[in-house]
């Protein structure tokens, strides 16, 4: 059994997303173990986009993550990180193929309605920044 760990992200919450997200979740056999709505605050975003920080879009992903509730959740299954990855969609909602979160829901490369560990040392990372 694996854990990731998710970020439904502001643009998602905005607009009323988060029940539908979580459906495709639980839907494709995950198991919610741990939910909370809560304010990114700059610190947590920092630390949980450290590979990130010198990119030029950082103050872009900065501003957006932390200007309104995200909802972080960890997620449980068998090959629960590749599964979540694949349900997401491609960072780019242009590339994100049907039916996937970011097909269905994301704004924008950057307004992309979610976030997912992509390794099990990064949900291990992350579980521990958010929960
Ligand atoms: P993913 O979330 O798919 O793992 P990355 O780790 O590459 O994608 O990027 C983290 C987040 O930073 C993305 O989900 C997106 O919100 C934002 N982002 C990534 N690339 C860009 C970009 N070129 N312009 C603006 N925002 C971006
Ligand atoms: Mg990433």
């Amino acid at each position: 059994m694996e854990k990731t760990l998710v970020l439904i992200k502001p643009d998602a919450v905005e607009r009323n997303f988060v029940g539908k997200i979580l459906a495709l979740y639980e839907e494709n056999g995950l198991k919610i173990t741990e939910l909370k709505m809560l304010n990114a605050t700059e610190e947590l975003a920092k630390t949980h986009y450290a590979e990130h920080v010198e990119k030029p879009f950082f103050p872009e992903i900065l501003a957006y993550i932390t200007r309104s509730p995200i909802v972080a959740l960890i997620l449980e299954g068998e090959d629960a990180i590749a599964k979540v990855r694949a349900i997401n969609g491609s960072t780019d909602p242009k590339e994100a193929a049907e039916g996937t979160v970011r097909n269905l829901y994301a704004v924008s490369k950057s307004e992309n309605s979610v976030h997912a560990s992509d390794s099990v040392e990064s949900a291990e990372r992350e579980i521990k920044i958010w929960f």
